[in-house]
């Protein structure tokens, strides 16, 4: 059986460990209207738009 040939270092574990991109939410990103964080492909759900266009109205206060 295949076994390491040397001990991972500390800092070697530990730059494993550091990976902080795994808690971001996989497909987000911002609205390039209203800047909000929105589910890629589909419609923003603050403003309406998809691809620069208004799919939905949202109603405003
Ligand atoms: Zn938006």
């Amino acid at each position: 059986m295949a076994v390491p040939k040397r001990k991972t270092s500390k800092a070697r574990r530990d730059k494993r460990r550091a990976n902080t991109w795994k808690l971001d939410l996989p497909g987000m990103t911002k609205c390039p209207k209203c800047g909000e964080y929105i589910l890629s492909h589909r419609v923003c759900k603050s403003c309406g738009t998809y691809k620069g266009k208004e799919i939905i109205k949202i109603k405003e206060a």
